[in-house]
């Protein structure tokens, strides 16, 4: 009898339709034969109005209480998730993070999980049942519920596929896997129907949501089995596996898009050894999560530093840029919010030349400007500025021509 974890996102389970459609789908699963354990996020949009109706009562929800406030989406679909389960005659029992033995550090907004008990998930199989785990959320440390950061049901769901030796971890979402470029932007990008875990975590890093960064880390460190794949069509999707060293590697395997960064400058501050450390390890401090950096040349004793932080960190590393600006001897701080980052990512590019070349070339000739570039093995980013980045990744997917395998 196999263990098979099935995690189903907001929109998987957006209204009561959906929700039987999956009830079905998880109890088909477990009269096949196996043991099935489902993690599900919140019904559509509802933790998106519950951070809207925060910043409605409140400018800087308190971190303890905004966890408190999103697990409750999760409470709602897990309880409605049992229900319709239990009405297609199989018993299900609906579990919170802090049930189901997700314990986490103290940080509030984007916890991570340091343990998963899981005991009486076991039980809960023992007895023949389904258990139904609320995605996205635990108990810390400190015995406070907190979240795993947007996107996090993945996560739960990987965590919980590692510790309980499941054979596969199933990711129900709205598209039927892994593409070449994110559907929406680019109509005719292709599905993947393998992509290795070193791809899927730069694709995660630079924006394709379709799978949350943490849960891809967990995966590869726990070598657990991820299928992405359609709650619409039930169709074959992705899997993520290890990487074939036989396998011809493609240049390039996609294309992806972040609009959630933001550009930060702190102009001129002095050209010593000592600077960017006191810099960087102030924003850690106030854990800001700093990205793409780069840093001008300079001129006169003093220099450009120039980096990205998550938008929702902006008014926290400008805060705390502020303060030590003048041990910097800066003369000033500058943000721009209204800039995206364009990604190509492929592990062929280890052993191609020309695919930077070829992707500035092609920005150039669709008039878009390059602000910043940042590199990795299989990876090349670019900021450009917002009101650019679909027609740029439109461009380069057609260039490195994406929709054909
Ligand atoms: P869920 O609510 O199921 O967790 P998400 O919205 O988090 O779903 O992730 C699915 C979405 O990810 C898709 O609707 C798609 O628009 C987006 N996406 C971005 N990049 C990609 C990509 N490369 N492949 C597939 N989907 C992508
Ligand atoms: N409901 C949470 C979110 O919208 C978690 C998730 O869906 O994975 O971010
Ligand atoms: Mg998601």
């Amino acid at each position: 009898m196999a263990l098979i974890v099935q995690k189903f996102g907001g929109s998987s389970v957006a209204d009561p339709d959906r929700i039987r459609a999956v009830a079905d789908h998880i109890v088909r699963t477990q009269r096949a034969g196996n043991q099935v354990v489902v993690v599900v996020s919140a019904m559509g949009k509802s933790t998106d109005n519950l951070v809207r109706l925060a910043h409605d009562v409140s400018h800087h929800p308190h971190g303890r209480e905004m966890d408190m406030l999103l697990t409750a989406g999760e409470r709602i679909s897990m309880a409605l998730l049992c229900m319709a389960v239990i009405d297609l005659g199989v018993h299900a029992v609906s579990f919170t993070g802090s049930q189901a033995g997700i314990v986490t550090d103290t940080v509030h907004g984007k916890a991570k999980i340091l343990e998963v008990k899981g005991d009486r998930i076991r039980s809960t199989l023992s007895q023949g049942s389904v258990a139904v785990v609320a995605g996205f959320q635990g108990i810390s440390t400190a015995k406070d519920i907190t979240t795993l950061g947007r996107g996090g049901s993945d996560t739960t769901a990987v965590a919980l596929a590692a510790s309980l030796g499941a054979e596969v971890c199933e990711i129900y979402t709205d598209v039927s896997g892994v593409f070449t470029a994110d559907p929406r932007i680019v109509p005719e990008a292709r599905k993947l129907s393998h992509v290795s875990f070193e791809e899927m975590l730069e694709i995660a890093a630079t924006g394709g949501k379709v799978l949350a960064l943490r849960s891809v880390e967990f995966a590869r460190n726990h070598g657990v089995p991820v299928h992405v794949r359609s709650s619409f069509t039930w169709e074959p999707g992705t899997w993520v596996v290890e990487e074939d060293p036989s396998m011809e590697q493609a240049i390039i395997s996609g294309v992806t898009h972040d609009t959630s960064e933001a550009k930060v400058t702190i102009a001129q501050v002095a050209d010593r050894p000592g600077v960017a450390a006191s810099l960087f390890r102030a924003l850690a401090e106030a854990a800001v999560n700093v990205d793409m950096i780069v840093q001008n040349v300079s001129t006169a004793g003093h220099t450009d530093i120039s980096f990205t932080v998550p938008k929702d960190d902006l008014h926290r590393a400008l805060g705390v840029m502020e303060k030590i600006s003048p041990e910097l001897e800066s003369t000033g701080i500058t943000h721009d919010a209204d800039v995206a980052r364009v990604s190509v990512i492929g592990a062929g590019m280890r052993t191609n030349p020309g695919v930077a070349a070829k992707m500035f070339e092609v920005l150039a000739d669709e008039g878009v400007n390059i602000e910043m570039i940042s590199t990795s093995s299989i990876r090349i980013s670019c900021v450009v500025s917002a009101g650019d980045v679909d027609r740029a990744v439109q461009a380069l997917h057609a260039a490195f021509d994406l929709q054909n395998a």
